[in-house]
């Protein structure tokens, strides 16, 4: 493991010092990758290009999430493939960190290796209308709180409100003091296309919640910049002020009468414009927070 680990960083020191842009750096990486988490005994993340999922080995099986299969037919399986590497324990859940395919489609083989997939039940509503081929539904759908104890890891599943969607499930090990959080909180970039179904106000609340847990470490579903690194407590309270920037910002233009077109060309966040993300993601957190004070939505 260690071995792709600095093969990876290689690549990506080696693209650096050709000038190469953050995009051809990534380019470098392998496109799939698993490395156990730093300081914990069974905590592993798994990457398939741009997407990340946790899973967590015990010694009476396998807690697994995501599949992030969304377009890769075979990703399923590799992520399976991975997981063997590591133990041939049998994975006995897959849990879906909310209804967005780009992190859930492709959880067949999980299913056919007798997982069990457990949802929130805002998740699974939505999948049976759309009833996608690539996602199986889910065979248990929960509410606020679920907790699982496998082999000696204690996993909890918890609802906190609406946020980038209305199914999300923070998943927390409370030993470990490590939170899984999909899409909701990026790690050292500039929030963009997530917000398409994001809910502004509900999700500030949101967000205060998930600060109060007791957690040092967030893995996200999207490698944290630079260098995929973990989040901390101080990333969620940037992206919470990030929100509420972006909202006091908007609200000025959206009462104005601005929205959509002339206040999406306004629309600025001088201060983040370092991050990663923010020039191409700009609009895309400007046309949701003109949905808001533009629209009322
Ligand atoms: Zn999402």
């Amino acid at each position: 493991m260690k071995r792709v680990l600095y093969s990876s960083l290689g690549a990506a020191l080696l693209a650096a010092a050709l000038g190469l842009p953050a995009q051809a750096q990534q380019q470098q990486r392998p496109q799939i990758e698993t490395k156990k988490v730093d300081g914990t005994e069974n905590v592993y993340v798994f990457r398939n290009g741009n997407h990340q999922a946790m899973f967590i080995v015990t010694k009476d099986g396998v807690i697994a999430t995501d599949p992030v299969a969304y377009g890769r037919p075979t990703g399923g399986q590799q992520y399976l493939d991975e997981i063997k590497k590591v133990t041939d324990k049998p994975v006995k859940f897959l849990i879906y960190s909310h209804h967005h395919f780009d992190h859930i489609a492709g959880g067949k083989a999980f299913k056919d290796a007798g997982a069990r997939i457990i949802a929130h039940k805002n998740a699974t509503a939505r999948l049976k209308v759309l009833n996608d081929p690539n996602t199986p539904l889910p065979d248990e759908s929960i509410g606020n709180k679920k907790v699982i104890k496998l082999g000696g890891t204690t996993l909890e599943l918890l609802f906190l409100g609406l946020n980038h969607s209305d199914s999300t499930l923070v998943m927390r090990l409370p030993k470990e003091k490590i939170i899984f959080v999909v899409d909701t909180i990026p790690v050292g970039s500039f929030p963009g296309r997530g917000m398409i179904d994001f809910y502004p106000l509900e999700t500030e609340a949101f967000m205060q919640k998930v600060i109060a847990l007791d957690w040092e470490r967030l893995i996200p579903g999207h490698p944290g910049q630079p260098n995929g690194r973990l989040g901390t407590k101080e990333d969620a309270k940037t992206v919470l002020t990030i929100y509420q920037d972006a909202s006091a910002e908007m609200k000025k233009l959206g009462q104005d009468g601005k929205c959509w077109d002339q206040a999406e060309k306004e629309f600025k966040l001088e201060k983040y414009a370092s991050m990663p993300g923010y020039a191409n993601n700009l609009q895309f957190v400007a046309r949701r927070y003109c949905g808001l004070w533009g629209r009322g939505t």
